[in-house]
């Protein structure tokens, strides 16, 4: 049987904050067969990931591309690949079979052919929302994880400041590090945002960063002895503020620098005397690099969802169509939580 599997492509490179007008739906028919012994499987795609690293994929030159596999180049006009949750449809691959729901790298699309190599297993919703394993449980929870324990090792007590905290990554550095013990604070873009935190995820306090002129100040107030560890989602002129307001031997885990990302040649330029003299280790990091803590991560986290300890927040849009909107939306601040894309239901 032939499908129309619907995808969507970039039409060109993009240079500065990306528009809908820079992404095209394409179709072709797709064969639902594969030969035996091939190891391809093709892949219904239920929920992908909407993610800001994609941003620097599309452009024709980013330092990231060449870094790791998963953040190489888009080209226009090819389908582009993120992480989701999909239904097998057909199997030549004896580890798959029809109707396992499985996890990995599929693509903006209705379905996805994978091919031998890439990453693709099959989970265990294990009670919960097959939509959590693309955030909460996925990449976005675990960098979140990673990114406060094993690079920022927070003590009980101290005191944590996290920027895009109403995001994906930022919402559960901010619950993970509240549960922890830490007093925390979070920077977001809208009074809504700010209110979310305070009042349903429990920060201590939050600020709408776009309310403020000086944010160092702004820091100082929220911080008046100094922050131990920020978690920087953003980059810029947040980042130097924070590292003025660090505390002596205080941490900052560069986890993405967003705001850099749709602006060429905007750079965080910490004053780098305050780095030495206040001892301040400033560590960039990926969560690929981190699935040593996997499974703990997973066991904590679906743990304290059962209990209500953390709370899950996604931000889900319906159908292919809706991927450039749910993509653009993520640097004008759209979503809140977790940007996922509903492709079909389960
Ligand atoms: P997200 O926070 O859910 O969505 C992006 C948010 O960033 C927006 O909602 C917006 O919220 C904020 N934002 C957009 N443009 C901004 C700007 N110019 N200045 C300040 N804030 C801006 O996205 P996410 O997936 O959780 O990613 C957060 C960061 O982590 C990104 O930098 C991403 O690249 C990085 N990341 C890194 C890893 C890793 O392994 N290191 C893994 C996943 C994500 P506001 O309303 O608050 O502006």
């Amino acid at each position: 049987m032939d499908v129309t599997n619907r995808y969507i492509t970039i039409k060109a490179h993009i240079y500065g904050a990306p528009k809908e007008s820079d992404f095209e739906l394409k179709d072709a028919a797709l064969p639902l067969r594969v030969d035996p012994d091939t190891n391809v499987v093709i892949v219904k795609n239920l929920y992908v990931s909407i993610d800001p690293y994609q941003l620097n994929r599309m452009k024709s030159f980013s330092s990231s591309q060449s870094a790791i596999n998963f953040a190489a180049g888009v080209t226009p006009g090819e389908g582009i690949d993120a992480y989701g949750v999909g239904k097998v449809v057909v199997s030549g691959n004896p580890e798959f079979e029809k109707d396992d729901l499985v996890v990995g790298l599929i693509c903006w699309g209705d379905y996805t052919v994978v091919k031998p190599g890439v990453l693709l297993r099959k989970f265990d919703p294990l009670g919960l929302p097959v939509s959590y394993q693309v955030g909460i449980l996925g990449f976005s929870g675990l960098t979140a994880y990673a990114g406060l324990f094993d690079i920022c090792k927070p003590k009980k007590g101290e005191k944590v400041f996290v920027s895009a905290a109403s995001g994906s990554v930022g919402n559960l550095v901010g619950q993970y590090a509240k549960l922890f013990g830490c007093y925390v604070v979070g920077s977001a873009g809208s009074k809504e945002k700010v209110a979310l935190l305070k009042e349903k995820l429990g920060f201590d306090d939050a600020f709408d960063y776009k309310e403020e002129t000086d944010l160092k100040a702004t820091l100082k107030k929220y911080f008046p002895d100094g922050i131990d560890i920020y978690f920087d989602n953003v980059g810029a002129e947040m980042q130097e503020a924070a590292v003025a307001n660090m505390k002596a031997f205080g941490r900052v885990a560069v986890c993405g620098v967003i705001s850099e990302y749709t602006e060429a040649g905007k750079r965080a330029a910490p004053d780098m005397l305050d780095v030495v003299y206040k001892r301040i280790k400033i560590q960039g990091f990926l969560a690929a690099d981190h699935m040593n803590l996997y499974q703990d991560f997973l066991n904590k986290t679906c743990d304290q969802l059962r209990t209500g300890e953390i709370q899950a927040l996604e931000d889900i849009s319906d159908g292919v169509e809706s991927i450039p909107s749910a993509f653009v939306g993520l640097f004008r601040g759209d979503n809140i939580g977790k940007k996922i894309v509903r492709i079909a239901q389960e």
